[in-house]
């Protein structure tokens, strides 16, 4: 049985539930009775290890863009570029 996580929307006050897959998810805070929303989680490890991993990925990414886009600007000439591509293993064909 999965655990979910809750937040109210109002208080903020933050709670798990211990819940069977079919059971129809709360609605309402324990502490002060308004609307509460499911947080979307598989477990706070996963969660931590996912966005983690996703961060790096896309901010690597970035990097690479950016580091390209000054490159180019900086020196215009062909074939130096040329060689940095080749030197590259993220070529996959
Ligand atoms: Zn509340």
């Amino acid at each position: 049985m999965p655990t979910y996580e809750y937040e109210c929307t109002s208080c903020g006050n933050a709670f798990e539930a211990f819940q069977s897959i079919t059971a129809k998810p709360l609605r309402k805070c324990p502490k002060c009775g308004k609307k509460v929303q499911r947080l979307i989680s598989a477990g706070s490890g996963f969660l931590f290890k996912g966005s983690g991993f996703y961060s790096t990925d896309y901010r690597s990414k970035e990097y690479q863009q950016q580091a390209k886009k000054e490159k180019e600007s900086a020196a215009p000439v062909k074939t130096d570029s040329k060689k940095e591509k080749k030197a590259k293993p993220s070529k996959k064909s």
